[in-house]
């Protein structure tokens, strides 16, 4: 396959945009800790939490001292920096006409907040939440296999913009890229701090800083 046929360009947002993990930000900010969110996540992964378990627990834990308001989480999340190759390599993909679109396992309101500073065409995300009449939060939902979501919401994005699943490329550096790495071929793997080495086995290409997307991509 040509260069030409690219087309559109998948980001994950944790680890990859930015180097910071919004989960854990969001547990911070919210008078909590990094290593209570870890707990919580590997003892749904485990099976120890069920689902609906897990997702009661990360409720339980963003609201323990007080109401959540959407304003407040956005607040948070709006202060996770990205990169500071992410808005030049965003731009360079749209100057050469390509769609971006973050695919991530994250919430809605942070997948919404990225792809507006990146110019993103589109978004998707894991995680949705639900707001009372007061606009506190009330509840979560949460699926633990990011990677079928990530699948899933994929090929909802190649349908709506008519593109076949090897015209578009992957960027990531999590377990939950897996599949995209798969039914693409064409995954470019980022080494961070959270990077999942089964990816590198996967991937197209592997890159330690995100501008290399630039010579990958011409
Ligand atoms: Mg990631």
């Amino acid at each position: 396959m040509s260069q030409q046929d690219i087309k559109a360009v998948i980001f994950d947002i944790d680890g990859t945009l930015s180097q910071k993990n919004s989960w854990w930000e969001l547990a911070e900010g919210f008078g909590a800790t990094k290593e209570e969110s870890i707990g919580i996540y590997e003892d749904n992964l485990s099976g120890k939490l069920t689902q609906p378990e897990a997702g009661a627990r990360v409720l339980e834990m963003w609201t323990r001292k007080g109401p959540v308001s959407k304003e407040k989480f956005t607040k948070i999340l709006s202060a996770i920096p990205l990169r500071d190759e992410s808005l030049e390599v965003a731009g360079y993909l749209k100057s050469k006409g390509m769609l971006i679109c973050p695919i991530t396992g994250s919430n809605e309101i942070y997948a919404e907040l990225v792809a507006k500073k990146i110019g993103a065409d589109d978004f998707y995300a894991n995680a949705k939440l639900f707001w009372d009449d007061k606009g506190n939060l009330k509840d979560f939902s949460y699926e633990i296999n990011q990677s079928d979501i990530k699948l899933k919401q994929f090929h909802e994005f190649c349908q709506k913009f008519n593109l076949k699943p090897e015209e578009c490329i992957p960027v990531g550096d999590s377990y939950n890229d897996y599949e995209l790495f798969r039914i693409t071929g064409r995954g470019i793997a980022i080494r961070t701090q959270y990077e999942d080495k089964v990816l590198e086995e996967l991937a197209w290409k592997v890159v330690n800083n995100l501008s290399e997307i630039k010579e990958i991509i011409k």
